[in-house]
């Protein structure tokens, strides 16, 4: 399970938001998606967990180490150096692609590898691994992880992810509630 940081699990701000800062990362203010905690404990349960964040060495090394439950481990934790450079056609911006191919050189397999981003531009190469998940850039009322530990609860034993329809994947955790 490789996770994005930015806006997935948490939300780095320069300035000062509604409430103060969980904690500080150099000039950032960062915030922790609500149940971030319970949600990493859940999933590490049936997952190998992995971050890789397109944001600098640095900063991606202090906000995994801040995030990190006491009894999990990183399997590995990347940052843009990782990361493929690729011009995006329309906006002529650079994209920071994360390729899942340097995952699978680790020895696990493309179908057994599923990533969490809020940036479906960084995954186009594997789309197919994907779970989208709402950007988060503050909001206490924010639900979407304890959604999606449901939704990967209930999807931890299939064999081939890459063959799993994962798009709907918010109304089928809200579908198997009690
Ligand atoms: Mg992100």
């Amino acid at each position: 399970m490789v996770l994005d940081l930015d806006e997935s699990l948490i939300y780095g701000s320069e300035t000062v938001l509604h409430r103060d800062a969980d904690f500080q990362v150099g000039p950032y203010h960062v915030y922790r998606r609500p149940g971030l905690d319970a949600f990493l404990t859940g999933i590490a349960n049936m997952y190998e967990l992995a971050v890789w964040s397109s944001a600098t060495s640095l900063y991606v090394n202090q906000v995994a180490a801040a995030i990190r439950p006491n009894d999990i481990g990183w399997r590995f934790v990347w940052s843009r150096d990782r990361c493929t450079p690729r011009m995006h056609e329309e906006t002529r911006e650079t994209v920071f692609l994360k390729d899942l191919k340097k995952v699978k050189r680790l020895g696990y397999a493309l179908e057994r590898i599923l990533f969490v981003d809020d940036t479906p531009a960084k995954m186009a190469r594997n789309y197919g691994n994907a779970i989208y998940v709402r950007p988060f850039e503050g909001d206490d009322d924010d639900n979407e992880l304890a959604l999606l530990l449901k939704y990967l609860q209930s999807i931890s034993r299939e064999r081939n992810f890459r063959g799993l329809e994962k798009r709907g994947w918010r109304s089928r955790a809200l579908n198997d509630e009690p």
